[in-house]
């Protein structure tokens, strides 16, 4: 059978993904300030782990400058020192700031009935383009929030380039950072004919099971991290690994890099430390005992879904 999976979601990203980095233009202040002069330019705000969406709809929200009041002041007074410019989308300049140290933005946010609500809820309906906007913003407030010294001298830091560079303030040092995203595999695990096998991780809401994940550790590849965590989580032995795409995953910095994972077919050994369970389905198995409520998969939008659902998908064409 031939398993080579549809990358549908990478194919659809780049093709949908209207938001222009623009990493020539954040190098300039003169230009950064420029980009926030513009007429449309527009700031998406976080706050703690919450982001900015509209209240009546779906999507991301934004605020003017100019709606920012003192606070945009500050902004520009430092060199735009707390903006993090994020690109260009539709044409419009995009920013975002991170107003944490405010006890109550609720005044700032009075001019778009916005909300501040946790991206990991609202992800699932939002579109793409706004759910990978959030999640840069998101990524780049909490890196900056962790890097506010340097991690050579222990100085202060200070961000420049738009929020895409913290420097070490120490002349003797001089250190540069840049923003870090963490690799995560993400892998569905199949016999190669009709079983997969999913686990539940105890913090998980009752009946929910979803593909196997862990962090890649210093010096290993993807395929190795793959098949270290399957063994360690379900005891379950990788013959190979295929990548099939990749979703951002900023809670707090992660990439999550999903795999099908063609595994020896044998009885699951589940680490408890872990898994609270693991089990080998066929298709129908799967199917059936979604039909029944006996097993929820993780939201739509999620690459363990996507995983989940273009495996159930290939036995059509198979
Ligand atoms: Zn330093």
């Amino acid at each position: 059978m031939g398993m080579r999976p549809p990358n549908v979601f990478a194919a659809a990203s780049l093709h949908e993904n209207p938001l222009d980095r623009a990493h020539l233009l954040r190098q300039s202040a003169d230009e950064l300030r420029g980009a926030l002069a513009h007429p449309e330019a527009r700031v998406h705000l976080v706050w703690r782990s919450k982001s900015l969406v509209l209240t009546e709809e779906p999507r991301a929200a934004f605020v003017t400058p100019h709606a920012l009041g003192e606070l945009l002041d500050e902004v520009v007074d430092h060199a735009l020192e707390r903006l993090l410019f994020l690109g260009v989308q539709h044409e419009t300049p995009t920013f975002a700031l991170d107003v944490s140290h405010m006890d109550d933005p609720t005044d700032l946010v009075a001019t778009v009935r916005g909300e501040f609500s946790d991206l990991r809820q609202v992800g699932a309906i939002l579109p793409s383009e706004d759910a990978n906007l959030m999640a840069y913003a998101r990524a780049l407030a909490t890196w900056h929030h962790n890097h506010r010294y340097c991690g050579r001298c222990g100085s202060r830091t200070r961000r420049d380039q738009g929020g895409h560079v913290r420097h070490c303030t120490n002349p003797e040092c001089s250190h540069q950072g840049f923003p870090r995203t963490d690799p995560a595999v993400i892998m569905l695990v199949h016999d190669g004919e009709d079983r997969c096998l999913l686990g539940r991780q105890a913090s998980w809401p009752a009946g929910v099971m979803s593909t196997l994940a862990g962090f890649v550790e210093p010096g290993e590849s993807l395929e190795m991290a793959v098949a270290r965590e399957v063994e360690e989580e379900a005891g379950v032995r990788v013959l190979e690994a295929e990548y099939h795409s990749s979703q951002p995953w900023p809670f707090p910095l992660s990439i999550m890099l999903g795999f099908w994972a063609r595994a020896t077919y044998a009885p699951v050994n589940v680490n408890p430390g872990e898994l609270d369970e693991a089990h080998w389905f066929t298709r129908d198995e799967l199917l059936q005992a979604k039909a029944m409520r006996e097993l929820r998969l993780p939201p739509p939008m999620s690459i363990a879904r996507r995983l989940v659902d273009d495996w159930l998908g290939h036995a059509g064409r198979g």
